[in-house]
């Protein structure tokens, strides 16, 4: 009798397995039928610039509203999601510092969209890297010029990728790309509208740099969010000095902020004669907002201009 019962036991677990292949089968075939192009990108910026050019992707996006690609540590659900993308976008240029040999081992389905700008175009960056190799700055999405290069870079993966929709993507592309020379020509309109020797914007993190060399302004930062060092009082001292000498009347933080630095910053102008007051809103810097307008790359560079003019031309 328990032979018997054994032997049906086994054979109810065959005939299991057996339907749950079949079942499995199914939805392998019924999705493969539409199956969306599904896509991993670290940041806001990266994964709004693929929804323009590939609308219909299912995407990702890793660094979520005021996180930190530099010091992201990806979760055991992001570590699933790049090994089971068809297509894994990174920024690069030791952006994601904590996670770039597992991008990098994602092989042929990994691209890192910031180093498809060419090296002349992009900014030293005061550290080294691990093995003491020289650094960019990778911010580069502050520069809508630099951006085209990812938009490209992006394109011609999408293209290879999912070669039936090539046109499409292209000809999104097109359309982004227009989009972003209309944005740049608001951005330079807004920073035109501040007094010339008032161009001069003091952040909290050092991610402005390819804004300040695309639209004119000088770029000042108190907290390099990627060193190990961080700003010396002997800093804090010339950059109060410059302030109250400039007569710059707001300094930013922004969704990196080192507010420790910022006050003693205010502290060190005051000292020095002059009032400086630290803006109540926030520049974003290193990942989107989570409301429109400032839940796009477009939106924010927009949301930025506006501030920085309002807060310096008045
Ligand atoms: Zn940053």
């Amino acid at each position: 009798m328990n032979i018997t019962i054994n032997k049906r036991s086994i054979f109810a677990v065959i005939l299991g397995i057996s339907l749950v292949a079949v079942v499995t089968a199914c939805a392998v075939d019924k999705q493969g039928e539409n199956k969306k192009l599904t896509v991993f990108a670290t940041t806001g910026y990266i994964g709004d610039t693929v929804k323009n050019i590939a609308p219909d992707a299912d995407v990702t996006v890793m660094v979520g509203p005021g996180g930190d690609p530099h010091t992201y540590q990806p979760t055991t659900q992001d570590t699933e999601k790049i090994s089971s993308s068809d297509l894994v976008f990174w920024s690069g240029l030791h952006m994601e510092a904590h996670m770039i040999d597992q991008l990098k081992s994602q092989g042929d389905r990994q691209v890192a969209v910031a180093e498809a700008i060419p090296k002349e175009d992009l900014l030293d960056w005061p550290d080294l890297g691990e093995n003491g190799e020289k650094l960019y700055d990778p911010h580069v999405w502050n520069s809508t010029e630099n951006w085209k290069y990812v938009v490209q870079a992006i394109t011609d993966k999408l293209a290879a990728t999912d070669p039936d929709n090539k046109d499409k993507y292209q000809e999104n592309a097109k359309k982004y790309e227009q989009s972003m020379d209309e944005t740049a020509a608001y951005v330079r309109e807004k920073i035109n509208a501040i007094p010339e020797d008032k161009r001069i914007l003091i952040t909290g993190h050092d991610a402005f740099n390819y804004f300040g060399k695309q639209f004119g302004l000088e770029i000042r930062a108190t907290d390099f969010v990627t060193s190990e060092s961080q700003i010396s009082p002997a800093e804090i001292k010339e950059l109060g000095e410059y302030i109250a000498e400039k007569q710059i009347k707001t300094i930013f933080q922004d969704n990196l902020a080192n507010p420790q630095a910022i006050n003693s910053l205010q502290e060190t102008v005051k000292a020095g004669g002059w009032e400086v007051t630290i803006s109540d809103k926030e520049l974003f810097a290193d990942s989107l907002g989570p409301n429109p307008p400032v839940d796009t790359y477009l939106g924010v560079m927009k949301y930025n201009a506006d501030t920085i003019s309002a807060a310096l031309a008045s």
